[in-house]
């Protein structure tokens, strides 16, 4: 099918013109987009697609939205970099439209974020029964306050002062201010209670007796820094535990004394869990248990905005509604008074059917939403917009789809076009590529040997082409003749994690075990929540790396260590001058390379450090070498570079090699190894901890989505990976949509029949042959169809 033949025409001149783009390994390509039309780029891992998508196009967009803004505005913006590129025409406004999970702050919804919480707070301050209010009484995140002050005016004249009262009145249940769960903590994990204070009873991090909070509670005189804890009485325990920070003296010094609980919840709680350190994250998750709210059980709304109701359901109940079920409920709501706002929320809601997306409520936070759930509910944002002629970038939008959904994101995506907007989506699915009108093929390898166009032109042409994304295009898979048998299962008994039915069943162990199943299904939900967290069990996901702007694959993977050891024997001077957060480091960038701006509400930027011009470290440090190269050459080779320069000769560096290796395995050859984690895809990421990781104990590996950002001539390799790891011994379970991967399964379980409530039970289980032969799932149908 296509889409060409439909889309709207385009003009000749209408075309974004990229000249001469050098961006990271760009080979200073020159290429032409047709406007108001769909573009997929394709071409395997790091052969430039972001660096020519995002790092040209959307970038150069931004930089010019930028500078329509006032010069006194700029001065709180950085001025971005302009991408590497000769000169670009044509462009339009670009939204990135990225897999980026959506904001850690708890307070966003799939609702909030999508507006579509706010239609639904506008109609029920004017349909609920009684009427609370304006559209803020219903909102969570506004809290009722009230109060008196003395305003001051102008009356002709003369200026006199009055009181005046004033109130808000906002939805926020008061008991847990709008979080819908309080935490309560276990105090058995904050102290030992056999001990004193100065025996070191607080095991909260960064409670030294040495340190500041030692003087402190030294100093206070609310308990006896001597006394075993167990023999406080009540009132000193309380001030141990719960105090409200409170004036003191300590040697003439004015001070404030605060309770270790509200100290905790100061310092801790108020961030997002993610971010933390790993010690606190671990010290935080054994000490603090979250439960649902009692006052308003979980819903986040106050007594008043919970009272009001249309047709028997509050505000909070319609929010937690599956998206189909809430869709069904407006459409029946017949109200002339607000026509236009009902219809308004049913198209936005429909969206969400459509996008696939119809087996969430819009009270799910925003947070817990999957990299491609997260996608799809930007993207609903854009669909309702009454912008045109906007450039909307994708990042392999298909990632989290089953085959079976793929069909309405192109339909979607299509939508887009079809409304007047150039689309651009970087994708490797071959069904996606078939919607293109126009294909740009970048290659033929990565990295250094990419950066080229291949192909560039219509859809039709591709095949023609002999690409390597031409040649993988009909790609077909052949079921394996055998099977390996498991020795083992995992049995699962009972599951009702999210919306799991009950489910019953054994995944096999020492084989390769697919998990299949649409979006919503319950796939996470059944691997996540029986299996993940079993102490022999390896979770490989694509969730962010956290760590400083300083960590790259090079610290990340250990390499480094023998890397500065090598430099530091070499040269006769110590290993911690080649670390880029030591006394070697640039002192401008503190060994970033960059310098990061934090933008508040924006996205922040980085901009290349002007004193080191990127490289990291101190001038002096460059001039030692290894091999005749510095250590930042050797951070700024592709991992196949550094495999050649350790293999022999003068740097030979035997752990370091065995380390490239795996990099390489992986099919992270062309990442350079000195590249910011920040830049790195969620694919990317995943397969670095595979890298990481495959050398540790653990029996059991868990994968999800793992050729997310592999192209197709890649997935070969990543079977082979997921081979050697079951024959070396291990079990290996991968959440799955690509078929050459379920058919390469020794067994599958399909979850469906379909998302949400219509998901949640185990539709199929067996070899992938007997799935075919079955062809009674979605699953068994498409699998069918791919297989040669
Ligand atoms: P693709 O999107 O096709 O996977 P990229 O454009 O991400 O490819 O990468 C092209 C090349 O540029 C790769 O060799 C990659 O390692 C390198 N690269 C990408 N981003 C950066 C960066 N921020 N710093 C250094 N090198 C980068
Ligand atoms: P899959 O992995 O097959 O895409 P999931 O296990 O993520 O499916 O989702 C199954 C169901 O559980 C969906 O209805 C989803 O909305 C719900 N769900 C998943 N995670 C959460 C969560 N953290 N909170 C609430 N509901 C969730
Ligand atoms: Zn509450
Ligand atoms: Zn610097």
């Amino acid at each position: 099918p296509t889409a060409g033949d439909s889309a709207p025409a385009a003009d000749a001149h209408e075309r974004i013109r990229v000249h001469g783009a050098r961006e990271n390994n760009l080979k200073d390509i020159s290429v032409d987009l047709p406007k108001r039309r769909l573009t997929v780029f394709t071409g395997v891992s790091g052969s430039g697609k972001s660096s020519l998508v995002f790092g040209t196009v959307a970038a150069e967009s931004q930089r010019l939205i930028n500078e329509t803004y006032s010069a006194f505005v700029q001065g709180f913006m950085p001025s971005l970099a302009r991408p590497d590129v000769d000169r670009l025409e044509g462009l339009t406004t670009a939204i990135l439209v990225d897999q980026e999970r959506m904001g850690a702050n708890s307070r966003s919804t799939v609702g909030t974020a999508t507006d579509a919480y706010a239609l639904l707070r506008i109609i029920y301050s004017r349909l609920g029964t009684p009427h609370i209010g304006s559209p803020q009484a219903f909102s969570f995140n506004v809290a009722s306050v009230s109060g008196a002050g003395a305003v001051t005016l102008d009356k002709g004249g003369r200026t006199v002062k009055e009181k005046r009262t004033f109130s808000i009145t906002g939805g926020m249940c008061p008991r847990c201010e709008g979080m819908g769960r309080v935490e309560d903590f276990d105090l058995s994990e904050l102290y030992d209670a056999e001990r004193s204070l100065n025996e070191g009873a607080l095991s909260v991090p960064g409670y030294s007796m040495d340190g500041w909070y030692g003087r402190i509670f030294r100093a206070c005189g609310f308990f006896d820094p001597d006394t075993p804890i167990k023999k406080f009485t009540k009132r000193q325990l309380d001030d141990l535990l719960y105090k409200e920070p409170t004036k003191i003296k300590v040697e003439g010094i004015n001070l404030t004394y605060t309770g270790v609980i509200p100290q905790i919840q100061k310092s801790f709680l108020s961030k997002d869990v993610d971010a933390m350190q790993p010690h606190i994250r671990a010290f935080v998750e054994r000490v603090i248990t979250f439960s649902r709210c009692p006052e308003c059980d979980g819903t986040r709304l106050s007594e008043a905005a919970r009272s009001s109701t249309i047709r028997g359901i509050h505000i909070g109940q319609a929010a937690a509604m599956q998206i189909t079920d809430l869709a069904a409920w407006v459409a029946e709501l017949d109200e002339p008074s607000v026509a236009p706002l009902l219809a308004g929320l049913r198209e936005l809601l429909d969206s969400f059917v459509e996008i696939g997306l119809g087996y969430l409520s819009l009270d799910r936070p925003a947070g817990t939403l999957s990299g491609g759930e997260a996608q799809r509910t930007k993207m609903i944002r854009h669909l309702g917009s009454s912008l045109t002629d906007i450039t909307y970038v994708f990042d392999e939008p298909s990632a989290g789809l089953h085959p079976h959904d793929i069909d309405r994101m192109n339909g979607l995506l299509r939508r887009l076009r079809d409304k007047g907007n150039t689309v651009l989506v970087v994708e490797h699915k071959p069904e996606m590529i078939q919607i293109a009108d126009h294909v740009v093929d970048l290659g033929p390898g990565a990295g250094a040997v990419g950066g080229e166009i291949c192909y560039e032109g219509p859809l039709s042409g591709l095949r023609d082409s002999g690409t390597l994304t031409a040649r993988h295009l009909d790609d077909r898979a052949r079921l394996k003749e055998t099977v390996r048998e498991s020795r083992e299962v995992i049995e699962i008994r009972g599951a009702v994690d999210n919306n799991l039915r009950d489910v019953d069943v054994d995944v096999p162990l020492g084989v390769l075990t697919v998990v299949t199943g649409v979006a919503g299904s319950g796939k996470s939900s059944l691997i996540h929540g029986q299996i993940a967290d079993r102490d022999d069990v390896v979770v490989i996901d694509q969730s962010g790396i956290r760590g400083s702007r300083r960590s790259n694959p090079a610290t990340y993977t250990g390499l480094l260590d023998p890397i500065r050891k090598a430099f530091a024997k070499a040269n006769g001077v110590k290993p911690g001058l080649f670390s880029a957060n030591s006394d070697g480091a640039c002192p401008n960038c503190k060994g970033a390379g960059v310098i990061y701006t934090d933008l508040g509400v924006m996205a922040g930027v980085s901009t290349t450090c002007e004193v080191c011009e990127g490289r990291r470290f101190e001038a002096s440090v460059l001039e030692h070498r290894l091999g005749g190269r510095s250590i930042a050459e050797v951070l700024a080779m592709s991992v196949e570079e550094a495999l050649a320069f350790f293999r022999e000769g003068e740097a030979r560096l035997p752990a370091a090699h065995r380390i490239l290796v795996r990099l390489a395995e992986v099919g992270l050859g062309y990442l350079t190894i000195g590249q910011p984690l920040t830049t790195l895809s969620g694919g990317e990421r995943q397969r670095l901890k595979l890298a990481t990781r495959m050398g540790e104990k653990g029996g059991i590996y868990v994968l999800d989505e793992p050729t997310t950002g592999l192209h197709l001539a890649d997935v070969d390799q990543l079977l082979g990976l997921l081979d050697t790891l079951v024959d070396a011994g291990k079990s290996v379970i991968v959440i799955e949509h690509h078929q050459a991967v379920m058919a390469h399964a020794d067994w599958i379980i399909d979850l469906g029949p379909g998302a949400g409530s219509e998901g949640g039970r185990v539709v199929f289980e067996g070899t992938p042959a007997a799935l075919v032969a079955d062809a009674s799932t979605l699953t068994g149908k498409h699998l069918k169809e791919y297989i040669a």
